[in-house]
C-alpha cells in the first residue's frame, strides 16, 4: 500500500476533503481530515495498522501505547497487529497518565501510536511518561504525519502518510479570491449537506 492509495481510502470514507474549509483555528484550507471517520471502519484501522507494523519489524516491541482519545483505536490495532498489550494513556487533571491498572515494567520496549500527529506534543508527553515509569520507548509510529517535519522524536519515527495540508489566513486565501468554492465550517449544518 502506498501513500496515494492509503490517500484514496481516505477520500473515498469522507475522512479526506477537498474543497474550502474554515478551520477551528480561523484559517481557511482546502483539505480537511477527520481520522476518526477511517478508523469507524474497524477492518480498514486493522489494514493500515498492519501495514504500518511492517515498518516495525527491527524492534521488539513490547507493548504499544497511544494517547485517548486518538491514539487509542490506534493502539488497539498495533497490539493486535504486533501481538503486543495494548495501552492508552489518559489526561487527569491537564497530563497524559496510565490508569485502569495498566502499568509497565521497567525496560520494556514500549512503541508509542497515535493517529495523526501534528504538533507531536502529546506525543511527548507520552513519551516522558513511559521514560519515568522506567520502560523504554522504542519507536513512535503514527497513520498520518502532519507536522511536515515539526515533529522530532529522538526514537525511530514512523508513518504510513505524510500530509501537509496548506492553510491561509482569510486575507490570504485563494479560494476566497476565485469565489468559485463556498466557505464551510466542519461539523455545520453545510458540511453534512456536502458529504450527502
Ligand atoms: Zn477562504
Amino acid at each position: 500500500m502506498d501513500e496515494k492509495e492509503i490517500l484514496r481510502i481516505f477520500a473515498k470514507e469522507k475522512a479526506y476533503l477537498t474543497g474550502h474549509f474554515l478551520l477551528s483555528s480561523g484559517l481557511h484550507s482546502p483539505n480537511y481530515m477527520q481520522c476518526a471517520l477511517v478508523l469507524q471502519s474497524a477492518w480498514l484501522a486493522e489494514k493500515f495498522c498492519k501495514e504500518l507494523s511492517k515498518k516495525l519489524k527491527s524492534h521488539k516491541i513490547q507493548c504499544v501505547i497511544g494517547p485517548a482519545l486518538g491514539g487509542m483505536m490506534v493502539s488497539h490495532e498495533m497490539g493486535r497487529a504486533l501481538k503486543v498489550r495494548s495501552l492508552f494513556a489518559e489526561r487527569v487533571d491537564g497530563s497524559f497518565s496510565l490508569r485502569r491498572g495498566f502499568s509497565l515494567k521497567k525496560n520494556e520496549r514500549v512503541l508509542v501510536v497515535e493517529d495523526v500527529i501534528t504538533t507531536g506534543k502529546s506525543i511527548y508527553e507520552v513519551i516522558d511518561l513511559i521514560e519515568a515509569s522506567g520502560a523504554k520507548v522504542e519507536a513512535v509510529a503514527c497513520l498520518v504525519d502532519r507536522s511536515d517535519g515539526a515533529a522530532v522524536f529522538a526514537q525511530e519515527f514512523h508513518s504510513l502518510l505524510k500530509l501537509r495540508i496548506k492553510t491561509y489566513r482569510p486575507e490570504d486565501c485563494p479560494l476566497c479570491r476565485e469565489k468559485k468554492v463556498p466557505l464551510i465550517k466542519p461539523g455545520s449544518r453545510d458540511f453534512k449537506a456536502l458529504k450527502k
